[in-house]
């Protein structure tokens, strides 16, 4: 693990404009938030934000890009424009966190100190862990909606698609947006029934794990899905190698005893989810868990060891959902808790595992999931969430980018209230 020597950096050395109250790496949807959130409540704070990246993206209309019912540019605007006002950006990595000093060291050589650190550097895409697939990607038919680049070519694919074999991929969990994967699948086969296409195709949607759905009540609805559009799932399939002028997507299959073979597609177009993980400069730094994952208190958001070290977002190793949903509850619990510790009193907001994937099992149709640390069923509205939902699309494609842009980038807080519910099977 790479260190700093104090004795060449000590903080009295730093100079006042690298120093800060609150330090957020990463400006991405938890990063900017905290930020606004904690401007608002405390507008005295000096708060930096170190982020390297020009823009700031919506990433949950990745799967409406990919469906060409939103366009890229919605997704997008300049980081510049979503830094809180008094909030400082220093536009440049995080090289190594050191938490022992109260000191990170930044990718542009500076070091800089903090009294507060919230770690939210979301997580690592690893296109490299299957073979020729960043050499192939937006090319040959092979697309992903993981990226701002990419999200547009997999509707050209769909569009361009005449029949023959579509398949879609899952890498092992955890993964952002769990749901994702199968969310363009339900899609393209949507549009390709709509087109009359569907009928000759074949759907092979092959993922690593032996579940279609983290939590069990809603895989019934979508084993369902599947069956209806005629796709094949196929479990513990990973997705080693991708051949894109030949047509050919390898996996590694695990047999109900453990043996493992590899396996050929010939596909017509290939969506790929790539493997993920924590970025790097978390995973080999003291503030990661074993996995590589920051290493916080499920319930307070807390840093297990260093206790003037908050997370939130994608990079925690907690148990729930990776999405943009479980960020917004995250944020009230991130920020009372780190006033009450920077005021010497209690914490006393607790994070309840909530999130949220917007399952869009057809054009105009979304199985609303949300649910709660261990899986259990907390929907926002009284309505049973496995029934597909034209309101449910109508808050995905409509309210939440609004809402997103406006209220939670802005430092509000806005939860209609799920709670726990119960349904006869
Ligand atoms: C295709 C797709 C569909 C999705 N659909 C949904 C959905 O329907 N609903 C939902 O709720 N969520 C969805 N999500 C997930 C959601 O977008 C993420 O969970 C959310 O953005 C996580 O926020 P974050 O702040 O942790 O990470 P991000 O928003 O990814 O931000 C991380 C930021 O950290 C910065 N960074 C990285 N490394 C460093 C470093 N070393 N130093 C400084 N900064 C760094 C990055 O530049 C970035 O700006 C989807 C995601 C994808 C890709």
């Amino acid at each position: 693990m790479e260190t700093i020597s104090l004795s060449a950096a000590p903080p009295e050395t730093i100079s006042p404009d690298l120093r800060c109250k609150i330090l957020i790496i990463g400006g991405g949807a938890g990063g900017i938030s905290v930020a606004a959130a904690l401007k608002r409540q405390r507008p005295d704070l000096d708060i930096v934000v170190v982020d390297p990246s020009e823009r700031h993206f919506y990433q949950p209309g990745w799967t409406l890009v990919g469906a060409g019912v939103k366009t890229p540019a919605s997704t997008m605007r300049l980081e510049k424009n979503v830094i809180p006002k008094g909030v400082r950006w220093l536009q440049t990595d995080a090289a190594s966190f050191v938490p022992d000093a109260n000191l990170v060291r930044l990718g542009n050589g500076q070091i800089i100190a903090y009294d507060y650190l919230v770690v939210a550097p979301g997580l690592k895409l690893e296109w490299d862990k299957v073979e020729g697939l960043r050499e192939t990607l937006g090319r040959n038919n092979v697309c992903s909606n993981y990226t701002f680049e990419t999200a547009s070519y997999t509707f050209e694919c769909v569009k361009a698609f005449k029949g023959g074999t579509a398949v879609f991929t899952q890498p092992p969990m955890p993964i952002k947006c769990a749901g994702a994967p199968q969310k363009v699948l339900y899609m393209t086969a949507d549009y390709l029934r709509r087109h009359k296409r569907l009928a000759d195709t074949r759907l092979e949607f092959c993922l690593a794990g032996d579940v279609l759905f983290g939590v069990p009540f809603f895989v019934p609805i979508l084993q369902k899905t599947m069956q209806d559009y005629g796709a094949n799932v196929n479990f513990k399939h990973t997705l080693t190698a991708v051949d894109g002028p030949g047509r050919k997507a390898f996996f590694k299959v695990v047999d109900s005893e453990g043996k493992t073979s590899e396996k050929i597609i010939t596909f017509d177009m290939l969506h790929v989810t790539p493997p993920q993980g924590p970025v790097d400069v978390l995973r080999v730094s003291p503030l990661a868990n074993e996995a590589g994952w920051l290493d916080v208190d499920p319930q307070t958001l807390r840093h297990k060891t260093y206790a003037n070290v908050f997370g939130i977002g994608d990079a925690m190793g907690t148990t729930n959902a990776k999405t943009a949903a479980a960020v917004r509850m995250q944020v009230p619990v991130v920020v009372g808790n780190l006033l009450a510790a920077l005021d010497g009193k209690e914490m006393k907001q607790v994070y309840d595992g909530y999130g949220a994937c917007p399952l869009t099992v057809a054009y105009g149709k979304i199985v609303l999931a949300e649910f709660l640390y261990g899986g259990k069923v907390a929907p926002s509205f009284p309505l049973d969430p496995r029934v597909p939902s034209r309101f449910s699309w109508f808050l995905k494609t409509q309210v939440m980018p609004m809402l997103y842009w406006h209220q939670m980038l802005g430092g509000y807080k806005f939860d209609v209230g799920h709670r726990e519910r119960t349904y006869s099977s």
